[in-house]
């Protein structure tokens, strides 16, 4: 306990040294970002729930596209779910998305918007770290945003050795440190000041301790292994082989709808997996392969191959859904399976030969469809 207190004890008694050093360094050096410039309730809750688990270079478009076509609470409220997730498109973690569509109807049926933390925490998709982030922000209110980056600078000042399970479990050790070094005059700017101050100069690998406004503060710069800190346990990766199918028929093609209350996906069109249509990923890996992807989301590392195979017959279970190809633009289509539907009908585009058309020619173009599998066992299942 001894190792831990003591760093964190005369951190807390130099804090008032430590909030000027950190508070004058971030109004010199902070980020020209979209939701600091005008600041406004509306700006800094839509970027929260954008940056949470995504980046601020990511988040920028979607941010300004966002507040064009969406620029307050009322109208926010007004739209149409179908509207803003197609906003949202791209972003992922769509309920996100739909939280901030439900937060936008609470706050713009109050007759004023809520202001402190326990309030906020109330409302969808709001958690401690958001409702700290907007209420310090925007009412000035002593909360302390703790997510990794801030974990990662708390851990590095006290040279803290404890190992945590998890980046969620070293937050709820640090949130004491983080509020009692919080500056009670301007905890707002303190706060975004503490993720500035992560995002820009103490990086995960190879922190910039030389030009860090905080180094006459930070024990873990002093054992000249900053990076050493926190200790995480090792994440467990696992690998997912996925198979999705392209079934396609009279210029539409077969995609998946995910349930409205996934987390991840809500509402979001897919193109089916293998299972979604009934049969085995073997199966479907007869077909033509047209594409193989690799991403990871979370924990998982996923390989997903695209395979055409025949149309399925038969009555459809309602979320496997005919979409004419000439309206895909218009539905709302998870970020990679746009960029791989795209793809593939490019290649397939390319890959025909240029022709010449002469008038005795048949009108009838040669189908463009990928061919099916040829054996009968990969016929899909009514
Ligand atoms: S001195 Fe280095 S390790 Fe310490 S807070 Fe600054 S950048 Fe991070």
């Amino acid at each position: 306990m001894f190792f831990v207190a003591n760093p964190s004890a005369r951190l807390i008694a130099a804090q008032l040294d430590f909030q000027s050093a950190l508070l004058g360094w971030y109004r010199n050096h902070a980020r020209a970002l979209p939701w600091r410039d005008a600041p406004s309730l509306y700006k800094t809750v839509v970027s929260e729930l954008m940056l949470q688990q995504t980046q601020v270079k990511t988040v920028l478009p979607y941010f300004a596209r966002w507040l064009a076509a969406l620029p307050d609470f009322a109208a926010l409220a007004a739209a149409s779910e179908s509207r803003v997730l197609k906003l949202w498109e791209g972003l992922g973690y769509y309920s996100r998305a739909r939280n901030l569509h439900k937060l936008a109807k609470a706050v713009a049926a109050l007759p004023e918007p809520p202001r402190t933390p326990a309030e906020w925490r109330e409302l969808p998709g709001v958690g401690p770290y958001t409702a700290a982030a907007v209420t310090s922000i925007s009412f000035g209110e002593p909360a302390a945003c703790v997510d990794g980056n801030v974990v990662r600078i708390l851990a590095r000042l006290t040279a803290n050795a404890t190992e945590f399970r998890d980046s969620a479990s070293a937050a709820k050790i640090f949130t004491p440190l983080a509020e009692a070094i919080l500056s009670p005059a301007t905890p707002g700017d303190h706060n975004q000041a503490m993720m500035e101050l992560g995002a820009t100069v103490c990086f995960r690998q190879n922190p910039l301790c030389l030009t860090c406004p905080v180094r006459a503060f930070c024990a873990a710069a002093r054992t000249g292994d900053p990076a050493a800190y926190p200790r995480l346990a090792a994440k467990k990766i696992e690998q997912r082989i996925v198979t999705r199918v392209w079934c396609e028929r009279d210029g539409s093609l077969l995609l998946h709808r995910a349930a409205t209350d996934s987390k991840r996906l809500a509402d979001q069109h897919e193109l089916p997996s293998a299972e979604h249509l009934g049969f085995t990923g073997a199966t479907a890996a007869r077909g033509p392969l047209l594409a193989k992807k690799k991403r990871a989301i979370t924990r998982f590392q996923i390989t997903e191959s695209i395979h055409a195979t025949p149309s399925p017959r038969g009555k459809l279970p309602p979320e496997l859904i005919w979409v004419p190809l000439t309206t895909l633009d218009a539905i709302t289509l998870s970020g990679p399976h746009r960029r791989w539907i795209t793809e593939i009908l490019a290649q397939r585009t390319s890959a025909q030969p240029p022709r010449s058309i002469s008038r005795s020619e048949p009108r009838a173009a040669p189908s463009t469809a990928p061919r099916p599998p040829s054996s009968p066992a990969d016929s899909v299942p009514e």
